[in-house]
């Protein structure tokens, strides 16, 4: 787990589907998924909240939870759709991160998605463990659920 991996919203990239999907290339294994290499790295400001918040496309704050509206519409509707499909929430994160701080966060998020047959990391959008589970995932319906 990786600090530069945690986006600005709460969203830990080192578990989205598109991250793994990269790093796994899984394309070359017959699993169609877009890949991302994370928000940050490939800067571009915010994938969710998008061009809809200036704070975050001017670089003021870092995290969402800076801000003075926090958590405001776009991350409220966000965070809806991943506590109640994706098993984790972008508002608790950043609450851990202002209360804790980076680094026990990231040991959380380790100990959180951690397979339990090879130690690789489980999506938090399918469940699916990307180093040992890609037999599952090519024969999978709806590579964006948990069965
Ligand atoms: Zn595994």
């Amino acid at each position: 787990m990786n600090e530069e991996l945690i986006a600005p919203c709460g969203m830990n990239c080192g578990i989205c589907s598109g991250y793994l999907a990269n790093k796994y290339d899984v394309k070359g294994q017959g699993i169609r998924m877009p890949y991302c290499l994370g928000c940050r790295p490939r800067d571009k400001k915010c994938a969710f909240v998008k061009k809809r918040c200036d704070l975050l496309l001017s670089g003021k704050v870092q995290y969402c939870h800076e801000c003075a509206d926090f958590p405001c519409e776009n991350l409220n509707h966000l965070n809806k759709r991943y506590s109640s499909l994706y098993r984790m929430s972008m508002i608790e994160n950043l609450e851990s991160i202002r209360k804790d701080g980076i680094t026990r966060f990231l040991e959380t998020e380790e100990r959180k998605w951690k397979c339990p047959d090879c130690g690789g990391v489980i999506s938090c959008h399918n469940g699916i463990c990307f180093n040992c589970g890609l037999e599952i995932l090519r024969t999978k319906k709806n590579l964006y659920r948990w069965d």
